[in-house]
C-alpha cells in the first residue's frame, strides 16, 4: 500500500516536472506567487502552526451601521444604528453562536444564532422563542465573521492554498500590497490585499450581486497570543460606508459550549416551513392575486380591462409572467412601488416593460427613475397622501401611512369591499404563522388602520406567502418583548 503511494506521487512529479520548465505561464505563475504571499501572510500571522491551531475564537463587539438605500429617505446621508455583537466559533466541533441586539429601521432585534454540525436555532430573546433551523450550515452561518476576522482569512487560505491566484500589486493606503483571491466555501471570490511589508491584511474586496462592491479594510492590529486581530474594522458598499466594527474583546481557544447551549427558559416553536422557491400564484379573491417565491410578493388586482400591480421586490417580470396564466391579455396599467428601499424598486424595469405607469411619491421620483431602465421615458404619477382606483371590478385605494419608522412615505394598498391590504416592511408574517411581539412599524401600522378606520380582514405582505388575518396583527400586538437571561463573556 505504501509502495504504491510512493509510486503514485513519482509518476505525477515526473508528469508534472517537464510541464513547469516547458513554459511558466501566467496561471502557474498566479498560482506560486500567491503561495509565496500565503506563506509570509502565515509567518506574519504567529505561524502556520499558530493558524492551524486556533480553533475558536469568542469576539463581542459594537457595530455601527448605515442604512445605505434604507433609510427612512432617499439618498445620502443613510441614517446610523447601533448593534452590540457577540460570536463564538469552533471549527473543530463546527460550532457556531452569533448574537445581535439593536434597532434599525422600525425594528428592534434580540436575538442569535446556534449552529451545531448539522443542527441549529434560531433564538429570539426578544420573543423569548427557539425556532429549529430548517437548513443549518456551518458554512454560510459562519462566512460574515470570517470575512471580516483576518486571522481565520488567513486560515482559510492556509486551508484552501489551491483556490487562490495571485492577481497583481496595487499601492493601497500608499503602502504596495500583493492581491490575491481566495474561495470560501461559500458564495463569491474575495481578493485579498497584503502588506508587501508587514505581510498583514489591510484589506479585502468582493462583488456581491444585487448589492455590487463590497469593500473590507482591517485597522488598527493588536496581537492575541501572538497572532495579530485588528481591533476595528470597516466595510463599504460601492465606496460608502456600511459598517463599522469595534472589537471589545476576543478570546482564543477556550471552550465555546456554554455559549451554544440551548436557552432552557425560552418556548421551543415548529420550524417555519421554507417558502416556496417556484412563483405560486394565490387567489385572495376574484381577481385579486398575491403572486411570488422566496421571500418576494407582489399584488395584482384584476379591473374591467386592465391590472394594477402592487409591489417592486425582486422578479416582478417572472410574477407577472405567472400572472399571465390566468389573466391572459389585459394589460398592467400601473405598477405601484410600495417604498424607495433599494430591494424594493427593483420591479422599475419590469413595469415599463409592460409600458406600465409606476406610482409612487414625488419625493421618490430620482430612485425610481435611477432605477429603471429608460430613466427619461419612465412613465411616473405622484401619489399625494391617497389615489383611488375607482369604477372597475374592484375599488382599489392606494395610501401613503408615512411617515413611519421604517420610511417617509409607504404607500399600502387597500381593497376595501374584500378587506384585504397589502403591505410591506411593516409586519413580519412568519410562514409558521407564529407572531412575534410588535415591532415599532407594527405598532405605527396598527395606528394608522385604526386611524383611516379601514375594516382590515385579511393581512398580505411584500415578503411573505402566508395570509394573515386581522386576529394575527391583534396578537402580535398583545404580545411583550420577553425578559431573558443570557451568556456571553
Ligand atoms: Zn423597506
Amino acid at each position: 500500500m505504501k509502495n504504491s503511494i510512493v509510486i503514485t506521487i513519482t509518476a505525477s512529479l515526473m508528469l508534472a516536472t517537464p510541464l513547469v520548465s516547458a513554459e511558466d505561464t501566467l496561471p502557474l505563475n498566479a498560482v506560486n506567487r500567491a503561495n509565496e504571499v500565503i506563506d509570509a501572510a502565515l509567518e506574519a500571522y504567529g505561524g502556520a502552526e499558530a493558524i492551524s491551531n486556533l480553533n475558536s475564537v469568542a469576539r463581542k463587539s459594537r457595530f455601527k451601521t448605515w442604512a445605505t438605500n434604507q433609510s427612512l429617505t432617499p439618498g445620502a446621508p443613510w441614517d446610523e444604528n447601533e448593534q452590540s455583537n457577540f460570536v463564538a466559533i469552533d471549527f473543530e466541533s463546527k460550532t457556531f453562536v452569533g448574537k445581535n441586539k439593536g434597532s434599525g429601521g422600525g425594528f428592534d432585534f434580540d436575538g442569535s444564532q446556534i449552529i451545531k454540525g448539522e443542527e441549529g436555532w434560531q433564538v429570539s430573546y426578544r420573543a423569548g422563542t427557539v425556532t429549529p433551523i430548517a437548513e443549518p450550515d456551518f458554512n454560510t452561518s459562519s462566512g460574515p465573521f470570517i470575512r471580516v476576522t483576518a486571522p481565520l482569512l488567513v486560515k482559510q487560505l492556509q486551508n484552501r492554498r489551491q483556490t487562490s491566484h495571485w492577481l497583481g500589486e496595487v499601492e493601497f493606503d500608499g503602502r504596495p500590497h500583493d492581491v490575491i483571491t481566495l474561495v470560501m466555501e461559500v458564495g463569491p471570490a474575495l481578493s485579498l490585499y497584503f502588506d508587501k511589508e508587514t505581510h498583514l491584511l489591510s484589506r479585502s474586496e468582493r462583488v456581491l450581486p444585487p448589492f455590487g462592491q463590497v469593500d473590507y479594510r482591517f485597522t488598527n492590529y493588536e496581537t492575541i497570543d501572538g497572532i495579530p486581530f485588528s481591533k476595528t474594522f470597516k466595510l463599504f458598499v460601492n465606496d460608502q460606508p456600511n459598517i463599522v466594527i469595534d472589537v471589545q474583546s476576543t478570546v482564543l481557544n477556550q471552550s465555546v459550549e456554554q455559549y451554544a447551549a440551548i436557552p432552557q427558559n425560552l418556548e421551543m416553536v415548529e420550524v417555519a416551513p421554507p417558502q416556496p422557491t417556484e412563483v405560486e400564484l394565490q387567489e385572495l379573491k376574484e381577481g385579486v392575486f398575491l403572486v411570488g417565491a422566496a421571500g418576494t410578493y407582489a399584488l395584482f388586482v384584476e379591473m374591467d380591462d386592465h391590472v394594477i400591480a402592487i409591489g417592486g421586490t425582486a422578479g416582478i417580470a417572472d410574477r407577472i409572467k405567472a400572472l399571465r396564466e390566468v389573466v391572459k391579455d389585459k394589460p398592467i396599467k400601473y405598477g405601484v412601488m410600495t417604498h424607495h428601499h433599494n430591494d424594493h424598486v427593483l420591479g422599475v424595469p419590469a413595469y415599463q416593460a409592460e409600458d406600465a405607469v409606476v406610482l409612487t411619491v414625488k419625493e421618490n421620483e430620482a430612485v425610481m427613475r435611477a432605477a429603471a431602465t429608460d430613466a427619461d421615458s419612465l412613465k411616473l404619477k405622484f401619489v399625494e397622501d391617497k389615489f383611488v382606483f375607482d369604477g372597475g371590478s374592484h375599488k382599489l385605494e392606494i395610501i401613503d401611512i408615512g411617515p413611519t419608522p421604517h420610511a417617509e412615505h409607504l404607500l399600502i394598498a387597500w381593497l376595501p369591499e374584500e378587506g384585504i391590504l397589502f403591505e410591506a416592511d411593516h409586519f413580519p408574517n412568519p410562514t409558521n404563522g407564529v407572531m412575534q411581539p410588535a415591532q415599532p412599524v407594527t405598532k405605527h401600522l396598527a395606528k394608522m388602520i385604526d386611524k383611516l378606520g379601514l375594516n382590515v380582514k385579511t393581512i398580505v405582505g411584500a415578503h411573505s406567502p402566508r395570509i394573515a388575518s386581522i386576529n394575527d396583527l391583534r396578537s402580535s400586538l398583545a404580545l411583550n418583548p420577553a425578559k431573558v437571561a443570557q451568556v456571553s463573556p
